[in-house]
């Protein structure tokens, strides 16, 4: 399909001058009218996802795309469009997010704050973050990288009310393992 086949009679909406034929995605009309300014680059593939067995489930620990066949499809008239020029376009990886770990009903470990009852509980970590600048655009825009933590944890508290998570001893507790236990221990398991 040509570019001015999704124009009304091949006319630019705008000044009502004849489409080239040869007109290309993102070109301009010489009133300034953009041709097909927003496409969608649809990319079939598969998705391959890795479990592992712990115990008695089966847990999806990495996931990733597998880029096949790409086309393209104008976002305003929603038909295949194959007069893009690929070279202009900035490269955007597929990425995908990996998967968080959420254990079943009965294997969760329930938090219920003694000062509040909220059931949400937060890790509060202390030091620097830094995340670099991948880039800065023209028009004002900054796009950043990742984010580096030189942080460590500073203590578990409650969501709700910052109920300051001790062990018997008084001391804050600063271990993974150690709050699941106090945990099982003061938390209402039902
Ligand atoms: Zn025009
Ligand atoms: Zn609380």
């Amino acid at each position: 399909m040509k570019i001015k086949d999704y124009y009304g009679e091949g006319q630019c909406p705008e000044c009502h001058c004849e489409i080239p034929d040869d007109a290309k995605v993102g070109e301009q009309c010489a009133c300034g009218h953009t041709y097909v300014n927003t496409f969608k680059k649809i990319t079939v593939g598969y998705v391959i996802q890795e479990y592992q067995t712990f115990g008695d489930t089966h847990v999806c620990l990495k996931q990733e795309f597998v880029a096949g066949e790409v086309q393209y499809e104008s976002t305003q008239y929603g038909d295949q469009i194959d007069t893009v020029d690929t070279l202009k376009e900035t490269y955007c990886p597929p990425d995908m997010k990996q998967p968080k770990q959420i254990p079943s009903e009965d294997e969760a470990v329930k938090f219920v704050c003694p000062g509040c009852g909220d059931d949400r509980v937060e890790a509060v970590l202390d030091g620097s973050h830094t995340t670099s600048i991948e880039a800065m655009f023209k028009s004002g825009g900054i796009e950043y990288g990742d984010t580096e933590s030189t942080a460590y944890l500073d203590r578990f508290q409650c969501v709700g009310c910052g109920y300051h998570i001790l062990d018997s001893e008084g001391c804050t507790i600063k271990d993974d393992e150690e709050l699941v236990e106090w945990c099982k221990k003061n938390c209402n398991q039902e």
